[in-house]
């Protein structure tokens, strides 16, 4: 039997697949998939999750900006919940850095992403928030929406040379 915060692992068909809209913000399945997925990030070291990484195809994302042992430098943020979300590019103007995922263990990338993003979403309470991101924060989101299209991080990266170990990524930190 599996964990329903279980991550869903590269390879996982449900990883690859379409997610859907959600219509019922409140109702009990949906509010449940919000749980196990809070409760899926906190016993990680993770900055956001998608549902579909808990084998769930709705269209809910967290971002969870903190700085952790597996992102150092993250800027700090209370956890948002977003449903349904979109964004629009504020500007063309795209920035390569590193990501990883907890459903690609091991592994982290440059990804070339926008740096601002107008992002539209419903909050947990149904309400709509129109919300600019920058830099780290609008890096996870725009990663966390990727999800919701079947889609990972290793489909964006510009070259194989970008991609390395996790290993050794922590050493250029140190
Ligand atoms: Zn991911």
């Amino acid at each position: 039997m599996t964990s329903s915060c279980e991550i869903a692992q590269l390879g996982a068909k449900v990883l690859r697949q379409h997610a859907e809209i959600v219509e019922q913000v409140n109702s009990s399945d949906i509010r449940q998939i919000i749980e196990d997925m809070q409760a899926a990030l906190a016993i990680t070291q993770g900055v956001g999750l998608a549902a579909p990484q808990i084998s769930q195809l709705k269209r809910i994302i967290i971002v969870a900006s903190r700085p952790t042992t597996r992102y150092p430098t993250a800027p700090l943020m209370n956890p948002t919940v977003m449903i349904n979300p979109v964004f629009e590019a504020l500007s063309d103007d795209k920035e390569k850095d590193w990501e990883g995922c907890l459903s690609i263990p091991g592994i982290r990338a440059l990804v070339p992403r926008y740096k601002a993003i107008q992002a539209q979403y419903i909050d947990q309470q149904g309400n709509f928030v129109e919300q600019m991101l920058e830099d780290f924060v609008a890096r996870v989101f725009q990663h966390e929406v990727d999800h919701l299209e079947g889609k990972v991080y290793l489909d964006r990266v510009e070259s194989t040379a970008d991609i390395i170990s996790e290993s050794e990524y922590f050493k250029l930190f140190v």
